[in-house]
């Protein structure tokens, strides 16, 4: 079968020869690879980037946004079956720290795990993948062609989850209000896939959601959220330091930009009371200064909450294709519209290099 793979460190990716993979253990699943989606994390791999092969191996399969079917299941597998479109979870625990043994691995205490496609072990840029069941997530037919958006999604899902569970701990409102975030005001920042996925899960919520950008209104990412009832915030037009006064202060801040300096300007955005969850990983090593005293005067002063949020559990990827089922019906087909760019496999090398101005999601498409 085919597969693409690259020589960690290195910018090599090749379309490779691999031995189909089978069932070994009455608790595996076959999958047949559908699609599978690009992000950042692709992208600084096949530039050399953070990425590890296998033990034993000198290149790693790329693609940890997956999606497929069941082709042949092992014989204690209850859950799935032949036929069944189903997503991967990404990560695979320490085995040896609390959260992991919990089936918690993204919340590992060691460092020790894996992620298919990133950090030693193969991932889904392939034909064929087998994993066992308990990283499977059942997907309806009706997402199938958007269910790839699952994974990125679970990180949305994820980081909101624990911005919610913090506030419904700490506030004496959200405690005893289930939809805490119901009429919130919440500000998704960087409109790419993650903050679109966000503002999907935040509008199915009940929040009041603002997109901030520095694109052009007219452009697809802002339609796209103002389609969904999202407002959209030129931030070449209001600074982040004026959208509480201009727009309205935020109770949710939802980072997905990673650029520092305005990951930290978005703090200025924030009510008080409110919290600030970041998915936004800062690449490069630009330096910034930062008032120190006056970040910490603000968080003390407001009772605000920063928090950082990566990875998913198998919850979150459950809450990820329960959003996106529900997104479907109100929504219908302008869901499709997230997956602008697809690419067969064949020549599915090059979705690795290149990004167009347009993209919101691109694919590599595999059968
Ligand atoms: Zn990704
Ligand atoms: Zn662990």
């Amino acid at each position: 079968m085919k597969a693409i793979s690259i020589k960690p460190g290195t910018t090599s990716i090749q379309l490779v020869e691999r031995n189909e993979p089978g069932i070994s253990q009455p608790d595996e699943v076959k999958v047949k690879i559908i699609r599978v989606g690009i992000c950042g994390t692709d992208r600084e791999e096949a530039a050399g980037g953070r990425a590890l092969a296998p033990k034993g191996s000198s290149d790693l399969v790329l693609g940890h946004e997956m999606f497929g079917k069941v082709s042949e299941t092992g014989t204690g597998v209850t859950r799935v079956k032949a036929g069944d479109f189903v997503v991967l979870t990404v990560r695979r625990g320490c085995g040896k720290c609390l959260p992991c043994n919990m089936n918690r691995s993204d919340m590992c205490l060691t460092g020790d795990y894996h992620e298919r496609g990133i950090w030693g072990l193969d991932g889904y840029q392939t034909q064929f993948v087998v994993d066992r069941e308990q990283y499977a997530v059942r997907v309806p037919a009706e997402l199938e062609s958007v269910a790839v958006l699952t994974e990125p999604t679970s990180v949305a899902e994820k980081a909101i989850d624990e911005a919610v569970r913090l506030q419904s701990a700490r506030l004496p409102d959200a405690g005893a209000t289930p939809g805490w975030l119901f009429g919130k005001n919440c500000l998704v920042a960087g409109l790419g896939p993650i903050g679109l996925l966000g503002a999907i899960a935040l509008k199915l919520r009940g929040a009041a959601v603002y997109g901030l950008d520095i694109v052009d209104q007219a452009s697809a990412r802002p339609q796209w959220l103002e389609k969904i009832g999202g407002k959209y915030i030129d931030g070449r037009k209001i600074p982040a330091q004026k959208i509480a006064e201009s727009v309205v202060p935020m109770d949710v801040v939802f980072d997905a930009t990673g650029v520092a300096p305005v990951e930290f300007s978005l703090l200025d955005a924030l009510a008080l009371n409110g919290v600030y969850v970041l998915t936004g990983v800062p690449g490069g090593d630009r330096s910034m200064q930062i008032d120190g005293a006056d970040l910490i005067r603000r968080l003390v002063l407001k009772n605000q909450v920063m928090i950082g949020s990566v990875n998913a559990a198998r919850d979150h990827f459950q809450m990820a294709v329960d959003d996106l089922s529900h997104a479907r019906l109100l929504w219908g087909n302008h869901l499709d519209k997230l997956i602008t760019n697809r690419t067969p496999f064949s020549t599915g090398m090059s979705a690795f290099q290149h990004h167009a101005d347009d993209e919101i999601k691109a694919v590599v498409e595999w059968g």
